[in-house]
């Protein structure tokens, strides 16, 4: 069984006020242990990796040595597998990490820059100011990278729309290939949330739609919700999910899916350590899927993506008749609202997409296919 293999880095060097991911601040005793542990952990995989993902978090909070130690334990892997991900932040993004990961074979970057804009970057609470990030990807280049990423927040309180275009517009110039686009999430729990009813939809929307537009005249083409990128520069591990894809996820808070299972580990570093010296079980959360759960899971996640969902391609992966699993009334009721597109072959249904109008409303679209 060949799958995807994620591995999460939770320190950071100081929490983003916006930010829900499980991160906590840099403890380099905790660092060593953990990294001694995830590597005897990925010493005893016994899948075939098809793309590696090293997330957080933040990778390069961890010293030289520590990366150092994590690779050396991934090298083999890392040979094999087609894309070989890290993301990286600006501020702690040196030449020697860079040369590291491209002598361990990591051949792809992603790098967290989030904003172009200085202003956007102190409000977002971000370490680095909008020269870090841009040297952070011409240094990438110069080390050799051909595929980068960047990550990028827009819909920010009082953000303009005017504004928005001319920072998209400068980022599409820099040798990246690939883009993911998220507006400012403002989810409960983050210190974020009491911004919420300051962002205005209609503004953000329109962002949205000026990507979606203005993107691909550049070369990036939408292939995902957020995400845009050059011909064969699509993110194959990301691919992977979208696609019902079998994955591993190693690490506190890092989710997998195996063999019809989704489990999520326990979201506590020193518990999670502590588990694994005492043998006993770090999972939070396990959930069997059934054939039709899984199917229903499988709509909901194509229909995010540009391609949508193909019917016979679908039979064939989940062994059901897509209009067994979504009834078609509620798919003509998109349809009318203008928010998806049914392509038709021999006068019958062969794709499912979402329209420009459908993206902005996806959400709501792919929790129908539930
Ligand atoms: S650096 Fe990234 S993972 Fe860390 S707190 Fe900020 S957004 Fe979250």
């Amino acid at each position: 069984m060949s799958l995807s293999l994620y591995i999460h880095i939770p320190f950071c060097k100081r929490k983003c006020p916006y930010c829900d991911f499980y991160s906590i601040g840099y403890d380099r005793e905790l660092a060593v242990e953990y990294v001694n542990d995830l590597s005897e952990q990925i010493k005893k995989i016994n899948y075939r990796i098809r793309t590696v993902h090293i997330g957080g978090g933040t990778p390069t909070v961890l010293e030289p040595v520590l990366l150092r130690k994590l690779l050396d334990a991934l090298s083999k892997i890392l040979k094999r597998s087609r894309e070989n991900t890290v993301e990286v932040n600006p501020e702690s993004l040196t030449r020697e990490k860079l040369d590291l990961f491209r002598n361990y074979g990591l051949n792809r970057i992603s790098i967290g820059v989030q904003s172009i804009n200085d202003d956007k970057l102190k409000f977002l609470g971000r370490l680095h100011d909008s020269r870090q990030a841009l040297t952070a990807v011409q240094n990438s280049r110069k080390a050799g990278f051909r595929n980068i990423s960047v990550d990028l927040i827009y819909g920010l309180p009082g953000e303009s729309l005017k504004n928005w275009k001319s920072e998209i517009k400068e980022i599409s110039r820099l040798p990246v290939k690939h883009i993911s686009c998220y507006s400012l999430g403002c989810e409960p729990g983050t210190r974020f949330y009491k911004f919420k009813k300051r962002i205005s939809d209609q503004e953000v929307a329109g962002m949205y739609i000026f990507n979606m537009r203005f993107l691909p005249e550049r070369g990036f083409f939408q292939y995902e919700v957020s995400n845009f990128s050059f011909k064969t520069f699509e993110s194959l591990h990301n691919l992977n999910y979208w696609q019902g894809g079998d994955y591993l996820g190693l690490g506190p808070s890092a989710a997998s899916f195996l063999k019809g299972e989704r489990l999520k580990n326990i979201a506590d570093i020193k518990e999670y350590l502590k588990r694994i010296r005492d043998k006993k079980d770090y999972i939070s959360y396990r959930e069997r899927l059934n054939p039709l759960k899984r199917a229903k899971e499988f709509a909901a996640l194509s229909i995010r993506t540009k391609k949508g969902i193909n019917v016979l391609d679908f039979k064939r992966k989940t062994g059901f008749d897509f209009f067994r699993v979504q009834e078609k009334a509620q798919l003509e009721k998109f349809k009318d609202k203008g928010l998806i597109k049914l392509s038709k072959k021999d006068n019958i249904i062969h794709k499912i997409f979402l329209t420009e109008k459908g993206f902005l409303f996806c959400d709501e679209v792919s929790s129908e296919f539930i």
